[in-house]
């Protein structure tokens, strides 16, 4: 399915007040340990504190994605570094 991406007036940051900028970005998420980027998500983007915001629809549609195993099986892996907190 395809999500138009223009047009959607996200409204202000509930922060800082600073008007949303429509950005497709990527978010991540812990799925039975496991980390799972899902790209390209249209999201409101806070240009000054950096909040996030997803329509609801669009929301509903990540969750049915993360609840794919077999698709999520089938994506490319990607690696990322893992580093230790140190004192
Ligand atoms: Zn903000």
């Amino acid at each position: 399915m395809k999500i138009k991406t223009s047009g959607y007036d996200y409204g202000e940051c509930e922060i800082c007040n600073t008007h949303l900028q429509e950005k497709c970005i990527k978010q991540d998420f812990w799925i039975r340990g496991g980390l799972v980027i899902v790209e390209d998500v249209p999201a409101g983007v806070c240009p000054q504190c950096g909040e996030k915001v997803v329509k609801s629809e669009v929301g509903l549609l990540i969750t049915k994605l993360i609840d794919n195993a077999e698709k999520i099986e089938k994506a490319p892996k990607i690696s990322v570094p893992a580093i230790k907190f140190e004192m």
